[in-house]
């Protein structure tokens, strides 16, 4: 028999650095891109974060909102698997599932209340700005952590794959941009060094192609010469 559908309003809403789906980390904790939750507002009593600071780590269940209308598949493309080989929907991170929930275990830099509003700040996201949050709960080491778990398929940590470097007029730019944003540049050069290209393009030492990726307000546009990732100038990012 059909379960009965259930529905959840989602606690809030996260505000991240990643402007478009692309190029945002596989996982949590690749980068250290910042998010900020900010709670809806009958749930906003500094109450319901307390003890909260006892936790070094998180818990983030949320909604996949970008991709939902698309719906999802029983076998999904892995890109971490070259792109080709498909896994079955649960032996997969994929967004396109049956109920669009993701979760991500981020690190817990601290709430705060300013004015009449409350906002918990995380690092280590891999969440689109404005991603609706269904759930924040505590990371409990022993029960979370468990150090005989294996993967067969993933077994190495998708670490640095390329070196970064910018054009010298991109220098000029960034410092104004640093300004605004002081881990633009961490964050820029964390984010590219995973090569975020298709991976049929990732082979390619020497790419043609132009790429983009959009960082908070700003668009970076770089392209991959001599195994290395350059960015080639940045401008305003446009909707
Ligand atoms: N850590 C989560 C999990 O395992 O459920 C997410 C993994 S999923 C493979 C990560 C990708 O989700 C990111 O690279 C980004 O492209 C995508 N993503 C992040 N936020 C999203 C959103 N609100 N809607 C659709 N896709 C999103």
């Amino acid at each position: 028999m059909r379960q009965a559908s259930v529905s959840f309003d989602p606690i809030g809403t996260i505000t991240t650095p990643y402007r478009q789906k692309f190029a945002i980390p596989r996982q949590p904790n690749l980068v250290d891109a910042r998010g900020q939750i900010t709670l809806r507002e009958d749930i906003h009593a500094p109450a319901v974060f307390k003890g909260l600071d006892n936790f070094s780590h998180l818990w983030l269940l949320f909604v996949f909102h970008q991709t939902q209308a698309r719906g999802w598949k029983p076998a999904v493309k892995m890109p971490r698997l070259g792109g080709n080989a498909t896994l079955g929907v649960f032996a997969s991170r994929s967004t396109h599932r049956p109920n669009p929930v993701g979760m991500s275990v981020v690190r817990n830099l601290g709430w705060k209340q300013s004015g009449g509003t409350l906002t918990l700040n995380v690092g280590g996201v891999d969440l689109l700005c404005d991603t609706p949050i269904l759930d924040i709960k505590p990371y409990i080491p022993y029960a979370d952590a468990q150090s005989e778990a294996t993967d067969t398929l993933t077994p190495a940590h998708p670490s640095h794959q390329r070196d970064v470097s910018f054009c010298d007029a991109v220098w000029l730019q960034l410092k104004d941009v640093q300004a605004r944003y002081p881990d633009f540049i961490a964050l820029l050069t964390g984010v590219l060094a995973q090569d975020p290209r298709p991976a049929y393009r990732q082979k390619l030492d020497d790419d043609e192609r132009l790429y983009h990726v959009a960082l908070y307000d700003i668009d970076v546009h770089w392209q991959v010469s001599s195994k290395k990732v350059c960015v080639q100038s940045i401008s305003p990012f446009k909707e």
